[in-house]
């Protein structure tokens, strides 16, 4: 894809249009800015060593397109073009297109693929529509690049706009996005004018209002399906609705106020939110760890595993904490760093240094860990080099166990922006909201845990600041922006008072957008979604309702099962299905049956090596086989069920018979509950989890025997793409928005509907807003996720109309790679966004 570098005199400037570029395309394109100089004294000017680093850093075999702004930033690009190597500069085009117009045309075109000489012609042609609007005449303009002539008949389709703005920038680049996609010639007609589909410059200036018809008329390669795409995005409205959108305040980021010049530091944005207050340096050290030479390998091996087993005991407990502040599926964090420290490779690594060097256990434990650290470092993946992190903090651990350090608690004693060098995420998950007004930290990335923890606690935070942070002193009133990752170090009286205002104004946002999550999750013509929380206990369920769950649609019983030595009692059980329906009061609460096996080994169940464990003895597969298990489960819910709403789920069913027995089971636990006087719900419902292809396949079979259907879309698709879920090597194979995931989801719907049963999604799809219309549109009566989803998701329902849905969930059927359907909702969801 072509890649777009912005010169410009001032640093604002240059990333003001990026934000427009980025806006446009929802950051699909590589934009890169040369603004300003270097020089506090004379920040106004260009630097053609920037202009140079800027090339590089998006430059592409399509080619790298660069828009200046006047006098010097000529000269600066000429001049970096002199020092690229010849095969390089022949492929970046400087382009006199005007700067503001042609970025974003450029943008536009080169998102949808296009060639560099058709990224430039755009930018060039980019005052048209100025010029119409203001009535002057026109001069030449350059001609497209000439496409081939089409063959074959010609449709055409007339369409209404019955957007508020018309064919405004974003539901036109939405427009040119999707007759990109296809290889027909395409042109719009409005009256007498006419437009390249194709181009934004030209459908842009043909002044489409609210109520204008337009006539569109498609030949060649894909004309049909080509017209059925854009009718799909004029029948949603491109996702906007029919009333003049809010146009919100700008943000401090898009009033720019200053560059790093004045003041302003700029890191990587990792939490959004705003603060100003006292900063409090934040930095812990470990005493140095020193090599001792030893004898007694054994005794040292020894210590070291004492403080391994202790160190993964306190985590445990730092993992129940966090998940009652943050929710289970963040705090997962501690249970993974548990794993690193139990990771034999990383023990035995240990052990080879005690026997090999005969050092004491911490000098053998602190090698083994950095050298583990080190090959995460080394990985491709920044995603994975994040995890460096969490093996050095995990590991810290134990290395304080050793030197007999204890954990100084992270607390503030007045509110105050935490400065550090960088936070663990065992420091993140420590802190109290009330007190720490922001966090900014030297190094770390945004998709480090500490970072994803920030956004759990709703803490402003922005990471990779620099050493310079060290300068800044405790107590002095520093001011940040988490979502524009910038930094005010010395903020004046004016600049602190703005500040403030903002932070009260994103404060009522954010409860704003809390106590509309409380309410119902009904789409404009009326139609209501369940939006209901996963949950893994009881801890869990405060949190669901703070989000506005209207229910739990999984509750996954095997965490009640792990990390422990012997199974819980059936007494056990009880009480904590017990306390989630009390929790969750009115709202049903569907207790999934255990789901273990696959990759939730249990050791104390016995379960045995498998070759393939995923295609094993795993949910109900195991429970039927193990009464000893099953029942005491199967009786601790339904005698919780007396005084709740609670549903009965079973996991990983693929066949009728597994169902029947499973039925049949609950039953002799009926029975034996009444033998006994104990009280249940007898009408308890009972559904189970689609989530094996061959359920699907029969879903009309077991729609007969059950309650309700729960599509558990992550294993669902990994066994409909034979991709494990968890191997990086076939990620782009497994993803639910895969085109043979969503024929089968739509198909258990139907059968599921054609039934007279419900049908819901508790898996990972079900959280994800961008797939909302798509689910609304298949039919979905119900979708379950992790908490903190669930006001996007709920706000993303109420935007939608249920037939905008059904045209949005037809189309999206109609497309052959997940990449289609994935850009197709993004162009969805960015004709939602509000202007
Ligand atoms: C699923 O498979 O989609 C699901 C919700 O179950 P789990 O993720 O617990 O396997
Ligand atoms: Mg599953």
């Amino acid at each position: 894809m072509v890649g777009i570098v912005i010169v410009s005199h001032s640093a604002q400037l240059a990333r003001g249009v990026q934000e427009l570029m980025d806006q446009m395309t929802q950051g699909r394109v590589r934009v890169a800015i040369a603004g300003g100089m270097d020089d506090p004294e004379n920040p106004i000017g260009t630097d053609a060593m920037k202009v140079i680093a800027a090339i590089e850093s998006v430059f592409d075999e399509a080619g790298v397109v660069v828009l200046m702004d006047l006098g010097s930033a000529l000269l600066s690009a000429e001049t970096a073009l002199d020092f690229l190597d010849p095969a390089q500069r022949d492929r970046v085009h400087l382009c006199e297109a005007p700067l503001v117009e042609g970025a974003i045309a450029a943008a536009v075109q080169a998102a949808v693929g296009s060639s560099a000489a058709q990224v430039m012609a755009e930018a060039r042609g980019a005052l048209t529509a100025k010029r119409q609007q203001l009535g002057i005449a026109a001069p030449a303009v350059a001609a497209p690049p000439p496409t081939p002539s089409p063959t074959g008949a010609a449709l055409s389709q007339t369409f209404t706009i019955r957007n508020a703005l018309g064919l405004h920038a974003r539901p036109a680049a939405q427009f040119v996005a999707a007759a990109n996609r296809f290889p027909a010639s395409l042109t719009v007609r409005k009256g007498a004018r006419q437009a390249n589909a194709k181009s934004i410059n030209q459908v842009a200036t043909l002044g489409v209002r609210q109520g204008d018809e337009i006539l569109v008329e498609a030949q060649g390669d894909g004309a049909e399906v080509a017209l059925a795409a854009l009718a799909a995005l004029v029948a949603a409205n491109f996702g906007e609705s029919e009333t003049a959108p809010v146009i919100l305040p700008a943000s401090a980021k898009q009033q720019g106020v200053v560059g790093e010049n004045a003041g302003i530091w700029t890191g990587i944005p990792a939490a959004p939110g705003v603060a100003v207050g006292p900063v409090q340096q934040y930095r812990p050290t470990l005493p140095p760890v020193v090599a001792r030479a030893i004898s007694d390998v054994d005794a040292e091996w020894q210590r070291l595993q004492k403080a391994i087993t202790a160190a993964a005991a306190e985590l445990t407990g730092v993992e129940t904490a966090a998940a009652a502040q943050v929710g289970r599926e963040e705090a997962a964090i501690f249970a993974a760093h548990r794993l690193f420290l139990l990771d034999p490779a990383l023990q035995e690594a240990a052990r080879d240094h005690l026997q090999t060097r005969r050092v004491n256990a911490e000098s053998a434990w602190e090698q083994a860990m950095q050298e583990m650290a080190e090959t995460y470092r080394q990985m491709d993946d920044a995603y994975m080099q994040a995890r460096a992190a969490d093996v050095l903090d995990a590991g810290a651990r134990v290395l304080r166990q050793l030197l007999g350090v204890e954990m100084r608690p992270l607390t503030l004693a007045n509110p105050a922006i935490l400065v550090a060098r960088d936070l663990t995420p065992s420091d993140t998950a420590q802190l109290d909201p009330d007190r720490v007004l922001g966090i900014c930290t030297e190094s770390g990335g945004a998709t480090s845990h500490s970072a994803i923890l920030a956004r759990a606690l709703n803490i402003p935070a922005i990471v990779g600041l620099g050493p310079r942070l060290a300068t800044l002193a405790d107590g002095q009133t520093i001011g940040l922006d988490g979502a524009a990752g910038q930094v005010w170090a010395q903020p004046d009286a004016e600049t602190q008072a703005r500040l403030a205002q903002q932070r009260a104004a994103w404060q009522a946002a954010q409860q704003q957008a809390r106590a509309t999550a409380q309410g119902p999750a009904i789409t404009q013509d009326g139609r209501r979604i369940e939006v209901a929380a996963n949950i893994g206990g009881p801890h869990d369920a405060p949190l669901a309702r703070e989000y506005g769950a209207e229910g739990v649609g999984l509750f996954r019983t095997e965490f009640l099962f792990l990390d422990r030595e012997t199974a819980p009692g059936e007494a056990e059980q009880f009480a904590a299905y017990q306390a989630v329906g009390q929790a969750m009061g009115d709202c049903a609460v569907i207790v999934r049956t255990l789901d273990v096996g696959g990759d939730k080994p249990l050791p104390y169940l016995d379960l045995g090596a498998e070759e393939n464990p995923f295609l094993g003895w795993r949910g109900i597969r195991f429970c039927l086989d193990r009464p000893q298990v099953f029942m005491p489960q199967l009786r601790a819910i339904l005698r919780a069920s007396a005084g709740a709403r609670l549903k009965l789920m079973f996991p990983m069913v693929g066949t009728v018979t597994e169902v029947r027995a499973a039925k049949q089971m609950l039953a002799e636990a009926r029975a034996e509950l009444r033998a006994a006087g104990e009280s249940f719900a007898a009408d308890m419902e009972v559904g189970v989890m689609i989530e094996v292809p061959a359920a699907v396949a029969a879903a009309d079979q077991l729609a007969r025997e059950v309650d309700f259907f729960s599509i558990g879309t992550n294993d669902l698709t990994q066994y409909t793409m034979a991709a494990d879920r968890g191997n990086a090597k076939v990620a782009h194979l497994a993803q639910a928005l895969q085109p043979a995931v969503l024929r089968l989801i739509d198909q258990t719907v139907r059968a599921g509907h054609d039934a007279g049963i419900w049908v819901g999604m508790c898996g990972e799809l079900a959280g994800n807003p961008l797939a909302t219309p798509l689910l609304v549109g298949l039919g979905l009566d119900e979708l379950s996720m992790s908490a903190p989803a669930i006001p996007a998701v709920k706000a993303a329902v109420r935007r939608l109309t249920l037939s905008q849905a059904r045209q949005i969930a037809a189309h999206a059927l109609q497309l052959d790679t997940a990449d289609a359907v994935r850009a197709y909702l993004e162009s969805v969801r960015l004709s939602f966004a509000t202007i």
